[in-house]
């Protein structure tokens, strides 16, 4: 079967990347780098003070800065792989505020929004301390704007709670999937929730064609936004330092294996952006979508990126992984990661949930089913010839989201989760 049938007929695989290329090349041909990450990194500083104030509770220890921990997994890389290697967990389905990795890229594209609106009107200069934005004038400045945004849920919550707390007026478009607990949770905070009965490209165009108009409207673009991107890709600077604390090489013989959960892509490609700038050809990045919504995987196999749907080859989109549930890949990123990427993987629905009860089962960790989309990752590389290159192999597990889910829902996913774990062992 080859890659595109493996698609349409909703069959697991790993597809290796063939445009994979040595990475200084292929990081020389695009526009951004380094000190574009350095940027974004040293504005998430400047702004942590007035995060801080925002949300001591969650994060006063971390002086306001939004991160979540690195650590071994070793009964879960039992599990996964029969201790074949180190597994190790990015645990961004526990990051702060927003709950999941979307808490990089919204947060980030927000706070970019912010400075430059009041710098524009004198109400910062540099060396200020930034929680000056708080004050009362620049409240009232932000309420005069409106920031939109069309979401599966999370990207909505990132950019609706820390837009309703800075005192922007924010539209989130959320697209039917979006789970009722992330609207709620909006609407407490003053967030105008529009719920759509279409899909995520949709609620996208419907809060483009809405900010169109009004200049006083701000569309965040999940699709081509260059901001939400280097938010994400400071995650690559924070792992560097937490890989360096636990002791671990990373070199072309000892690389790292990351599995990225993706959706429109946004997320996992600035991730692999950041970590191909920092780590080179001693890292191997892998996309992992539903088999039900495979579209970055799509994309790339074609070459035709947004140009083609899953609808196209005749899916639905009928996932429970509802941060994954996009029809059509980012164009942007596609195009961007096509030789830096080193492969996809897609997995099924029941894998995910099965996943979902394992990592709480054996980790202790509460995370939705599209965080675990990774999990089918290690077992899928290892099996492939090309990894027999590598002596020793560090695979990363990126969770992406989790953290306020409810727990009568999470009780829910992992019933069914648990039963499709037992069936495993039985068999
Ligand atoms: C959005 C999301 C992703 C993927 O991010 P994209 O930028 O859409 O690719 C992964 N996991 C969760 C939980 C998400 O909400």
């Amino acid at each position: 079967m080859d890659a595109i049938d493996c698609l349409a007929k909703k069959v697991p695989f790993l597809w290796l990347n063939d445009h994979l290329e040595k990475t200084g090349p292929a990081l020389s041909g695009i526009s951004l780098g380094l000190p574009d990450m350095r940027d974004a990194q040293a504005r998430l500083c400047r702004f942590a003070p007035l995060i801080m104030e925002l949300f001591p509770d969650e994060t006063g220890t971390s002086g306001g800065l939004i991160e979540s921990e690195l650590v071994r997994a070793p009964r879960l890389g039992d599990y996964l792989l029969q201790g074949a290697g180190p597994v190790l967990i990015k645990k961004d389905h526990d990051l702060p505020v927003a709950g999941s990795v979307k808490a990089r890229g919204g947060i980030y594209e927000v706070l970019c929004l912010a400075e430059q609106l009041a710098e524009k009107n004198g109400h910062l200069n540099p060396g200020d301390n930034y929680t000056r934005l708080l004050e009362d004038e620049v409240k009232e400045l932000f309420s005069h704007y409106t920031i939109s945004v069309g979401s599966t849920g999370n990207l909505g919550l990132s950019i609706g709670i820390m837009g309703a707390a800075l005192g922007f007026k924010v539209d989130i478009h959320m697209s039917h999937e979006a789970r009722q607990w992330k609207k709620e949770r909006l609407r407490k905070r003053g967030v105008n929730v529009v719920e759509h009965q279409a899909d995520y490209s949709s609620a996208v165009a419907a809060g483009r064609a809405d900010a169109a108009n009004d200049p006083f409207n701000f569309f965040v673009d999940d699709e081509n936004s260059i901001q939400l991107f280097l938010g994400y890709s400071v995650a690559a600077f924070r792992l560097k330092v937490q890989l360096d604390n636990l002791g671990i090489e990373v070199s072309e013989k000892r690389p790292l294996f990351v599995y990225l959960p993706c959706g429109i892509g946004g997320a996992p490609g600035g991730i692999t952006f950041g970590l191909k700038q920092l780590f080179g050809d001693a890292v191997h990045c892998f996309f992992a979508e539903p088999t039900e919504a495979p579209c970055m995987t799509l994309g790339l196999v074609t070459g035709k990126h947004a140009d083609i749907s899953v609808y196209d080859i005749g899916l639905e989109v009928r996932t429970n992984a509802d941060g994954l549930a996009v029809a059509r890949p980012s164009g942007f990123v596609g195009k961007l990661i096509a030789p830096l990427l080193s492969g996809a993987l897609t997995i099924n629905d029941h894998d995910m949930l099965k996943y979902v009860y394992a990592a709480h089962q054996l980790e202790g960790m509460s995370i939705e089913p599209s965080a675990a989309a990774g999990f089918a990752g290690p077992k899928l590389t290892l099996g492939h010839d090309f990894s027999r290159h590598f002596e020793d192999i560090t695979h990363i597990l990126w969770t992406t989201g989790g953290r306020y889910v409810p727990e009568e829902e999470h009780r829910h996913v992992l019933e069914k989760g648990k039963i499709l774990f037992a069936a495993e062992h039985n068999n």
